[in-house]
């Protein structure tokens, strides 16, 4: 049993494909399947062979191979992956190979519908993308010889002693401040930090929007972390309203940064990643690099794939988007080399250990590195200096609780979900009884001590309140005046707690034998709140009730 896989570059060898691979390879090699694409770059021996046709047999003692394609149409993406689901019935499935050739469609919804596989089914592939990337559509073939030119191949590839491997490199460092998307239209990112995502490019890197735009910028894509996995976003095709077309999905809200390539670091990846492969001792390795890394290396391209040739014959091309599964989890990724090993039977001796040459990185390569380090450096500074600005920004300097502009903003915060959710919250506010006498009879720095151990007070008891419920935040709204805010809280266990804080209160010996006790109000959301959220209103609420405790004799517990 055989598969052959097949990369071309040349979109006029469209139709002498279909010749080719219809009459000539299948009358040739009747009992082999055939699946394979138009690439930016094909991948031979561990070599770029670019503009070239690659073909690649795999012969397996016992795997079963079947190749199919299936339609993708925008808006029926779960369909594709309902489909590829109901092929994909059968004993000893180990791998889906994806050949896709997307547009304007959601490519995700059928990475997402193809989840609900064993996990111990490796997922992997790559998009075709033509040689000229944003002019070129891509298309793909099957051994039928029908050219498609949007659909999703899917190899299955079955055998119960047959093993699949995946690592990935990819070696990108974040560069900058941290972004949010704010607007995606379809696949068009057209609002960075509410600017239009060109003007965020011509910003920062000084790119401006002409056609050579998708050569200044591919290798600064977008970096973000989804569920503790880095992925990429590659900015593609550039649009006169602004926004940039992406190649993979992308959802507003999400945090992004720009990232460059850092060459010791993606040397350090893709050494790791040959680590692996090593380990798992595959008889044959395939290959899907990003374009961009093609551009990235130019002629060094090959130094990071020779190392795979080394453990074993390594072929596959240059793709507008890798695919590859983590855990359960199928993403897309960008600007990422993703190796895939195959293996028929047991781990034999491992290879010996490959590396990347890292000459290349003290030739022409060195000014970049030391660019790139330099950046790395800056940014890291810069994000510690954030950090800590933004900590003082929302910290009340004496007592180190939060201040009253982030307690306000918790508490906005914090009323809004408990609305919209329907879920508790409650608010307390504490002040102390007769402070003024604290500085009048022992000085303002006994005072200030004061204010710091009613502080760790608060702390604690809203610490062990967290635990419960959400998590609870203490400030100090202004003088000796306290205020809790506790999402996820009734009024009854506001009441608890503030009667835990009350009586500790009036139970601490505070520094200098001081005796004090503090009153307290407590407000929670209620049916008078609900499709209606007020700060104000439960500002007030808040504190009439401390008002009324103070007014009732003090050291006491008031709800409104
Ligand atoms: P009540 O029981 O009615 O709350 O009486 P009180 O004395 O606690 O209230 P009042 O508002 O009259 O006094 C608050 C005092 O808190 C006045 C001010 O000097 C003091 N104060 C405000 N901020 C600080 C501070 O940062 N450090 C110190 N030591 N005292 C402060
Ligand atoms: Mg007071
Ligand atoms: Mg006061």
């Amino acid at each position: 049993m055989s598969c052959m896989g097949c990369y071309h570059t040349h979109d006029a060898g469209a139709g002498i494909s279909k010749s080719f691979f219809s009459d000539y390879l299948k009358k040739s090699f009747p009992e082999s399947h055939i699946a394979g694409c138009l690439s930016n770059g094909e991948i031979y021996e561990g070599h770029l062979t670019d503009p070239e046709t690659v073909i690649t047999a795999w012969v397996f003692d016992s795997a079963q191979i079947k190749v199919k394609l299936y339609p993708l149409e925008l808006d029926k993406e779960r369909e594709t992956a309902g489909h590829i689901m109901e092929d994909s019935q059968g004993d000893n499935l180990k791998g889906v190979e994806l050949i896709t050739v997307k547009k304007d469609e959601y490519y995700h919804r059928v990475l997402n519908g193809l989840e609900r596989l064993d996990e111990r089914v490796m997922v992997f592939g790559g998009a075709s993308m033509g040689h000229d990337s944003i002019h070129d559509d891509g298309f793909s073939y099957t051994e039928s010889g029908d050219v498609c030119r949007h659909g999703v191949i899917a190899v299955f590839y079955y055998g119960a002693d047959l093993h699949i491997e995946l690592q990935k490199s990819l070696g990108w460092q974040p560069l900058g401040k941290e972004l949010t998307v704010t607007e995606i239209k379809g696949k068009i990112l057209t609002g960075i930090d509410n600017k239009s995502a060109t003007e965020i490019y011509r910003h920062y890197l000084g790119v401006d929007l002409d056609e050579n735009f998708y050569k200044n910028v591919i290798e600064f894509p977008l970096m973000l972390e989804r569920e503790g996995i880095e992925l990429m976003r590659e900015p593609f095709n550039p649009q006169k309203n602004g926004g940039i077309a992406l190649v993979s999905d992308l959802f507003e809200g999400e945090k992004v940064r720009i990232a460059y390539g850092d060459p010791e670091n993606i040397v350090a990846e893709t050494d790791k990643a040959c680590q692996g492969m090593r380990n798992f001792s595959p008889e044959a390795i395939m290959l899907y690099s990003c374009t961009a890394r093609k551009s990235f290396w130019s002629y060094f391209v090959n130094k990071e794939m020779e190392p795979f040739q080394l453990l074993a014959g390594t072929s596959g091309f240059f793709s507008g988007g890798e695919v590859m599964r983590s855990g359960k989890r199928i993403f897309e990724h960008n600007i990422t080399l993703v190796a895939v090993g195959f293996r028929e039977g047991a781990c034999v001796n491992p290879p010996a250990e490959v590396h990347v040459d890292k000459e290349m990185l003290h030739g022409q390569l060195s000014i970049l590195q030391r660019i790139a380090t330099f950046a790395r450096a800056t940014t890291r500074e810069l994000e510690a200096a954030n950090r800590k600005l933004k900590e003082y920004a929302i910290t009340d300097e004496l007592t180190k609780v939060f201040n009253r502009r982030e307690l306000e903003r918790r508490l906005v915060e914090t009323l809004h979900l408990a609305v919209v959710n329907g879920n508790d919250a409650s608010f307390i506010m504490l002040d102390i009884d007769y402070f003024k006498s604290v500085n009048d009879n022992y000085g303002h720095s006994t005072g200030d001590n004061v204010l710091r151990d009613v502080s760790e007070i608060l702390r604690e008891h809203a610490a062990i309140c967290s635990t419960e419920y959400g998590d609870a935040s203490v400030g100090r709204y202004g003088g000796e005046e306290f205020v809790i805010v506790l999402p996820g809280v009734n009024a009854e266990a506001a009441y608890n707690l503030a009667e835990g804080i009350r009586s500790d209160i009036e139970n601490h010996l505070f520094t200098g034998s001081i005796h004090l006790t503090a009153s307290i109000g407590i407000t929670s959301v209620n049916e008078r709140d609900r499709g209606n959220y007020d700060a104000m209103a439960i500002s007030k609420r808040v504190d009439a009730a401390l008002y009324e405790a103070k007014n009732s004799g003090r050291n006491c517990i008031r709800v409104d």
